[in-house]
């Protein structure tokens, strides 16, 4: 288990971080950035920075003409930009929404001057096949928004529907893919998705600090006809060519880029694509189904429907007659996880990550699976 101890921050940094992003992080990942801060101009950082373009690619299965963009942000950053390049004010939007993260972006088409319907099911669970037909027959809409995994609820949405009725009313398709990417398994090109988008802090496996999408040739037509109506620090007419010239072997500017953090996502996306994206995606199935299995024998209940359950993290109600003191006690036996995010449900439960590099560490799991035990069997005695 990797232990960070500091003569600075000698406190809290030997708990293992559990939390649905940040995560823990590779060895590997965390020395590529045990380096001097390097110029953006810098041979390491145009290496780095145009492999790592490449391997988005990769990691997003993507086409061969889609647009990988490495922005310094967040996650909420990458929603933003996505929103801004595709949407104009006056369209019709479609927000498939399950939950907190669904809110947000919802939130952002509305600001952006959009007609904003949302398909919104109860927490916990995703939407039929029926639903979303009638959603997209009713009202046609130009973009469709919708989270990939959704973080306040666990929920996993089936992309394939939503793209393939997007295809049918000839709308675009963005998928926040924050919970998601890298763990859960999305063919982009495949798919025929338009944008999807994460940041650094979740399975690719970084600290935070980069928000990163990748936008289909449809999608990059689209943010054409908007002009000059998205704000410059958000506009892919600005970020494509300082992409393109990294991809072609030299530098450019628009604003500075975060260069330690794109010498780790070099290693980081490096270390996807050598294990396959296949591999990568089973992992964390299996890493998943042992994790819902140590919770049944431990009576703990998920949050949602079981059908619809994310493999990156998981979302469990507290046993009865305990509440979110449950943390306090699981973080005692040295691991970090997070209370509820649902608005309204936040008291009723718990939330654990299971991805990226720790579900390469059976030693982790096993660790996180026997705090979260002691701490149950401890309310009960
Ligand atoms: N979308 C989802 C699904 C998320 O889980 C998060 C972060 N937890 C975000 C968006 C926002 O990302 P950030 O906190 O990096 O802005």
């Amino acid at each position: 288990m990797p232990r960070k101890t500091s003569p600075h921050w000698g406190f809290a940094l030997t708990e293992l971080l559990m939390i649905p992003g940040p995560i823990e992080i590779s060895p590997a990942v965390r020395r590529a950035m045990e380096v001097a801060v390097p110029s953006h101009t810098s041979t390491a950082v145009i290496e780095a920075h145009g492999r790592a373009l490449r391997r988005m690619r990769q990691v997003w299965l993507a086409d061969d003409d889609a647009q990988p963009f490495v922005l310094p942000g967040s996650g909420t950053l990458a929603m933003e930009v996505a929103v801004h390049n595709t949407v104009a004010v006056g369209d019709v939007v479609l927000v498939v929404n399950t939950g907190y993260f669904s809110d947000r972006i919802a939130e952002m088409a509305r600001r952006r001057g959009a007609t904003v319907h949302e398909l919104t099911v109860s927490p916990g669970s995703a939407p039929t096949a029926e639903q979303l037909e009638e959603a997209f027959t009713r009202h046609r809409p130009a973009v469709v928004l919708a989270t990939h995994v959704d973080t306040s609820t666990g929920v996993r949405i089936d992309p394939a529907p939503i793209c393939a009725l997007a295809r049918e009313v000839g709308a675009l398709t963005i998928f926040d893919g924050v919970c998601a990417t890298a763990g859960e398994r999305f063919e982009m090109g495949a798919l025929g998705a338009d944008v999807y988008l994460t940041a650094s802090q979740k399975a690719i496996g970084l600290p935070p600090g980069l928000a990163l999408l990748v936008a289909s040739a449809r999608a990059l037509e689209r943010r054409e006809r908007l002009g000059d109506a998205v704000p410059m620090v958000f506009d892919w007419q600005r970020w494509r060519p300082v992409m393109q010239a990294y991809e072609a072997g030299g530098a450019a500017y628009f604003s500075t880029p975060a260069t330690l953090l794109i010498l780790a996502l070099d290693v980081a996306l490096g270390e996807l694509v050598d294990e396959g994206m296949n591999a990568v995606f089973e992992r964390h199935q299996a890493c998943a189904d042992a994790m819902r299995e140590a919770w049944r024998e431990l009576g703990l209940q998920p949050l949602g429907d079981p059908a619809v359950a994310a493999n990156t993290l998981s979302a469990l109600r507290y046993p009865d007659g305990v509440g979110p003191e449950l943390i306090a006690q699981i973080r005692a036996h040295g691991v970090v996880v997070a209370g509820g995010l649902y608005p309204g449900l936040q008291q009723s439960y718990f939330r654990v990550g299971h991805m990226g590099y720790s579900t390469t560490q059976p030693e982790q799991i096993e660790t996180t699976i026997e705090a979260v035990r002691r701490a149950v069997l401890s309310t009960r005695s």
